[in-house]
């Protein structure tokens, strides 16, 4: 059991109509009580919420106008007495809170160990509390939405579901071994296995697939912008920031001053971060060729390629495209204020299967066009992210990833008439592989568990 005191800024840094200071252990309503000028908070009940005042003790100032909820352990996010002060949402007001309650004797929280505290004292599994992880790194609303989604146990469910249908399979298995003179029971088992590996693999599969929006929704798209000087990559970047609020973050409770900026485009969080120089990128084709280009390039999920409406097409166009090939990409034709100089057949036949948008940046002309055209590239229709469960950890992708593996080494071994108890290697391994994801079963080992929940006639 922790016994010192935490607290840290529990809502994203930056814009926002209120933001939270939160604080988890054994003085957290004590300390809360000695700044707050209003009820007296170690008398009141738990899990309640109170309006008053912060006061500086150094100043003995008004600090700031607050409602503090008061939530009293075991029936805690940590289990411990937690208390959040809400005050307004300003940069400078909640660093000020803040400060205020570590001059009171509070530790600056470590990333992460309010959820720490939380697996620690039993309250959530392991991928619950990545799940809060992500959602403190949340950036847009659908991402929110995917990290409640599995605070809340979803992936735990589907995968301790899946868990059970394996273990299924292998209780059959067991009794099949142990009563060999039984025909059909040996091939009753041989079609379950088959068909229940079969669904299994699917579902693991399906969540892979996701997976890869999932990914996206936690850390944005890469983003480059890319045309040749002057078609109005500036422009755009500029039009898009301005229409979309652009979120800067600071990682929370991280020493790196890493600032990155996100736009939200629709639910899409694209990341305006300057990885590898390419964000805005005038003669990349020109600097290092069209194959190095493209390496470069792939390390963005998002590539917008700008033109002229008011001038032909180039060569330097023409190698963009080629720089391109086989990449996302949105295609936008800028300055359709200036007479067409531009073939748009060619540009279209260019873009192939991409979305061609036409804009006059300068007059705020297109740019819903072009949020629509990005938005439907990653999301294609109305996926709505709250139906979905979502795997967005890597973690968890990689470990379904080697699940999905060893239950296809499973089902070859079934096609070639393996022995059954070697095919069951494989399925208990993909069984154990799962397990990690919800961190179970360190060790207790399938048999045990086979014994605790089937009557195997022994
Ligand atoms: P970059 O070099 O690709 O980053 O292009 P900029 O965004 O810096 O724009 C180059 C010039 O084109 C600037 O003078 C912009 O004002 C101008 N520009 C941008 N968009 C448009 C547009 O839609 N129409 C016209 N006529 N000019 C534009
Ligand atoms: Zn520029």
């Amino acid at each position: 059991m922790e016994t010192d005191t935490i607290t840290a800024i529990s809502t994203p840094i930056g814009e926002g109509a209120i933001a939270i200071v939160r604080l988890s252990g054994p003085e957290a309503i004590e300390i809360a009580n000695q700044l707050f000028d209003g009820k007296s908070l170690t008398d009141v009940d738990s899990h309640t919420i109170h309006y008053g005042k912060i006061i500086d003790p150094s100043t003995k100032q008004v600090a700031e106008e607050v409602m503090v909820t008061v939530m009293k352990g075991p029936k805690t996010f940590t289990r411990e007495d937690v208390v959040e002060i809400n005050c307004h949402g300003g940069l400078v007001s909640v660093n000020r809170l803040l400060e205020i309650v570590l001059a009171q004797g509070a530790r600056l929280a470590e990333p992460g160990e309010f959820t720490k505290r939380a697996f620690l004292n039993g309250r959530i599994d392991l991928s619950q509390a990545e799940a809060v992880m992500d959602l403190i790194r949340a950036k847009t609303d659908r991402a929110m939405n995917v990290a409640l989604k599995q605070m809340d146990g979803r992936l735990s469910q589907l995968i301790q579901k899946l868990r059970q249908e394996l273990l299924e399979t292998v209780a059959h298995v067991e009794v099949n071994i142990d009563y060999p003179e039984y025909d059909d029971v040996e091939e009753m088992s041989h079609q379950m296995m088959i068909s229940k590996t079969r669904e299994v693999y699917r579902e693991i599969e399906r969540l892979l697939e996701v997976a890869k929006q999932g990914k996206i929704l936690r850390e944005g798209l890469s983003t480059a912008i890319i045309g040749r000087p002057n078609v109005g990559k500036s422009s755009l970047m500029n039009a898009l920031v301005h229409e979309n609020k652009a979120i800067v973050t600071e990682v929370p409770g991280t020493t790196r001053d890493v600032i990155e900026e996100y736009v939200n485009v629709r639910g899409v969080p694209l990341r305006l971060v300057d990885t590898a120089g390419i964000r805005e990128t005038e003669d990349i084709v020109e600097r290092i060729g069209v194959e190095k280009s493209r390496q470069v390039l792939k390390e963005s999920d998002l590539i917008l390629l700008v033109l002229n409406h008011g001038e032909e097409l180039t060569q330097e166009d023409l190698n963009l495209f080629k720089a391109v090939e086989g990449l996302e990409v949105v295609v936008i034709v800028n300055k359709t204020d200036l007479p067409q100089k531009i073939n748009l057949e060619k540009v279209k036949e260019l873009a192939k299967d991409h979305s061609v948008i036409t804009t006059a940046l300068i007059e705020e002309k297109g740019i819903d066009d072009l949020e629509k055209a990005i938005s439907e590239t990653f999301f294609e229709g109305d996926l709505d992210a709250g139906d979905l469960t979502y795997v967005s950890n890597v973690r968890h992708i990689q470990l379904l990833k080697q699940a999905l593996q060893a239950l296809s080494d499973a089902m070859e071994g079934m096609e070639n008439q393996m022995p059954i108890d070697l095919v069951q290697i494989d399925v208990t391994r993909t069984w154990e592989i799962l397990g990690e994801i919800i961190g179970d079963t360190v060790h207790d080992s399938l048999i045990d568990q086979l014994f605790s929940q089937f009557c195997l006639g022994k």
